[in-house]
């Protein structure tokens, strides 16, 4: 069966269950916010609000493009400057300047990439990736993976590196999701995936999947997508069980949830 909206990505397994160790963070509210009440002018506000983290993520990630599209910055002495100047940090606040600029001094100083046979390198302001089809039995659904680079190994593996900052954890979900896209869009090939912090410059070994590993990825993957529009389509119809459909999980969670100030159930004590 196919239905036109049925979607999956890390993104929607992340807000469906937390990584291993990170269980008392995790609040279905926050995916009820982000992915029912979307177009609510109060939450639509919220999510369109300028995140920090995530404008040094995607900077820092432009800063590796740049660097690869000229490689002669990587050992020009001004090669920092000219990039900083091609990204225009210098109309960011203080904080993403500061932390971006770093990480292209510390990719000048460790070009992870340098002399990799890159088969893809995304400048991560892309929008949406083109979405990949897959089938569970008689059930499809769109595949979203939003991946930043793929080089080539000596052997012919393809690696996947996906570029971090801050505090983001590897999580071995996404790996696994970008190893299911590798399988459709390069078919037959070997593939391998890691993650690389741009901040603090620590990596990831390489994680490999079996087919067995990506047969259950895309199982879940299909469980999720279904049970995520059967929630949506629910709520469009009966805008009363939204607390139902996503249980909230009020705690120290809520200091840091960007739905804090509209939620009716955040734990403003912890907040204060
Ligand atoms: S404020 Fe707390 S209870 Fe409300 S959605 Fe956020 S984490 Fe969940």
């Amino acid at each position: 069966m196919t239905r036109l909206w049925d979607f999956a990505s890390y993104n929607l397994w992340s807000l469906f269950s937390p990584p291993v160790g990170k269980e008392h963070w995790h609040c279905d509210m926050k995916r009820g916010f982000t992915k029912a009440r979307k177009k609510e002018p109060q939450v639509k506000a919220l999510l369109d609000r300028d995140n920090t983290w995530q404008r040094i993520g995607i900077l820092a990630q432009q800063g590796v493009y740049e660097f690869h599209q000229r490689p002669q910055f990587l050992h020009r002495s001004d090669g920092v400057d000219r990039v900083a100047d091609i990204l225009q940090l210098s109309e960011e606040v203080e904080q993403v300047r500061e932390r971006v600029t770093q990480t292209l001094h510390n990719y000048q100083s460790n070009p992870i990439l340098a002399d990799r046979e890159i088969v893809e390198l995304n400048r991560g302001d892309e929008g949406f990736p083109e979405p990949i089809v897959v089938c569970e039995g008689r059930y499809r659904f769109n595949l979203y993976a939003a991946i930043d680079c793929i080089f080539r190994e000596p052997d012919g593996t393809l690696h996947i590196l996906d570029l971090k900052t801050g505090k983001s954890d590897f999580d071995r979900r996404q790996a696994y999701v970008y190893l299911l896209a590798c399988r459709y869009r390069y078919r037959g090939e070997r593939a391998v995936a890691s993650f690389y912090n741009l901040e603090t410059q620590e990596r990831s070994r390489p994680i490999p999947a079996t087919g067995t590993q990506l047969k259950a990825i895309r199982m879940e993957l299909a469980r999720i997508s279904k049970i995520h529009q059967d929630q949506l389509r629910e709520y469009r119809w009966k805008q009363q069980s939204f607390e139902r459909l996503y249980p909230a999980n009020p705690g120290w969670n809520c200091q840091y949830c960007p739905f804090e100030s509209i939620c009716q159930f955040a734990d403003r004590e912890v907040s204060a």
